[in-house]
């Protein structure tokens, strides 16, 4: 399908990217084009600020986190820094493994000097010497690039004891995740970097108190910190990354101010003739219906839809998808994945599943009996398990079930 009149494919290069402006532009090994490109103007400005007017900046700017949660990066930041307690961290978030979510790969692989930048400026604003970037293990090519990135950035005094000649310490190592979705949950990421089984701490004590070696610690996704570079060197409009996929005619990364609609965002990727569903939000989130589609994609406005922008995941389904399967794929996957800690998760994923397998071919009064324990079994889930991984789990069937009628 072609896109609706009026509406334009974003290309690498477009002035309307913030985001991707340098993706598909620069050469992602070099340094010195990535400076060419306006690189390292944003950590100048930081310096300039100090760290306080650097949070502070943030903070106005209303930069709200990009791993899914939206929670304020100002207050985080800032959180950290008045911590008496030291040294303080600072944690990358790039174990991106939301089904359907691939945008922190596109700038890593892209753009990783941006990143680079990002990290050091928001170790500065926190008063960290020290970042980690905890990286997905299925992206090498984001590995080889970042290393190269780090490496030369260190030999050029923008890493190392002194960075930029300010007096300031700064360095970053690269931990690779080993293939678990759990190891993407911020407290996961510090059990994993200290050598420990990847599963998730309680919280309170939040991170930014308590996190990686016991210590104050920030953990920001990657879309969040190179929001940090444009909000430093006077950007006016806030966008967002989008992740298409699934029955589109051009699956891809969208960079798109807030508050496009749902509709506007699909017709841009070539819906398909027709629409059965839409999952926002990944495995994580919920489906919607074609008649939704005029939700405006920001936080607020698809959380007031009793859905999730989440990590910015649009998976289209066409009629030709039979959705019993989907829900089985998605029970499976959480089954997979929990890390099998705390029981209402533990045990209720398997339930869920059992439960999807035996009405996957079933409807009406015949499902009627399931569709109440897995009601029963999603609650228990989201009240009681430990992390967002069992908190979630459900969500995804729930909005099946009440949304689309997936048994009926
Ligand atoms: P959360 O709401 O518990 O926390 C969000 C962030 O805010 C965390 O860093 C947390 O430490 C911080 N925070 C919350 N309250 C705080 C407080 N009072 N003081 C200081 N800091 C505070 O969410 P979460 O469990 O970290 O993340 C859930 C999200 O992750 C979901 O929205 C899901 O979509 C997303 N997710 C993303 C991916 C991906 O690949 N991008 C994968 C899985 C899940
Ligand atoms: Fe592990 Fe699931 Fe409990 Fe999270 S909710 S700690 S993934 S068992």
């Amino acid at each position: 399908a072609e896109p609706s009149a009026g509406a334009a494919v974003p290309q690498a290069g477009d002035p309307a990217l913030t985001l991707l402006a340098r993706v598909g532009v620069v050469d992602p090994a070099s340094l010195d084009d990535y400076r060419a490109h306006g690189g390292y103007t944003a950590l100048r400005r930081a310096f300039a600020l100090g760290p306080a007017g650097v949070i502070r900046e943030v903070t106005d700017a209303g930069l709200l986190g990009r791993g899914g949660a939206a929670f304020p990066t100002g207050r985080k930041w800032q959180a950290t820094a008045s911590q008496a307690d030291h040294p303080h961290y600072l944690v990358c978030n790039a174990d991106e493994s939301e089904p359907g979510t691939f945008k922190d790969r596109v700038l890593m692989e892209g753009d990783p000097y941006a990143l680079i930048e990002a990290m050091t400026i928001a170790g500065y604003a926190i008063g960290a010497h020290k970042g980690f970037l905890y990286l997905r293990g299925e992206y090498p090519r984001a590995l080889g690039l970042l290393e190269n990135a780090i490496a030369s950035a260190r030999a050029r005094g923008l890493l190392g004891q002194d960075v930029l000649g300010q007096g300031y310490a700064f360095d970053i190592e690269i931990r690779r995740g080993a293939g678990a979705y759990i190891c993407g949950e911020e407290t996961a990421i510090f059990n994993s970097v200290e050598g420990y089984r990847g599963e998730p701490r309680t919280k309170p004590p939040f991170p930014v108190e308590k996190g990686l070696f016991g210590k104050p610690t920030a953990v920001n996704n990657v879309e969040t910190l190179v929001n940090v570079l444009p909000i430093l060197t006077g950007r006016t409009e806030e966008t967002k990354l989008f992740c298409l996929s699934g029955n589109v005619a051009r699956p891809g990364i969208y960079e798109l101010p807030f508050g496009v609609t749902l509709r506007e965002l699909i017709e841009l990727a070539g819906p398909p003739a027709t629409m059965r569903a839409v999952l926002l939000g990944g495995a994580a989130g919920s489906f919607v219906r074609p008649d939704e589609l005029d939700i405006p994609l920001t936080f607020e406005g698809t959380r007031a839809a009793g859905t999730t922008l989440g990590s910015g995941v649009v998976l289209v389904l066409d009629d030709t998808v039979e959705l019993p399967r989907v829900l089985l794929r998605i029970a499976e996957f959480f089954r997979d994945e929990s890390c099998g800690q705390c029981v209402p998760c533990r045990v209720g994923t398997v339930r869920q599943e059992e439960a999807l397998h035996r009405i996957k071919d079933r409807t009406g009064a015949d499902a009627a009996g399931d569709i109440a324990l897995l009601r029963e079994v999603g609650r228990a889930m989201r009240d009681a398990s430990i992390c967002g991984l069992g908190q979630t789990a459900w969500n995804a069937v729930e909005s099946a079930i009440d949304r689309l009628g997936a048994y009926e």
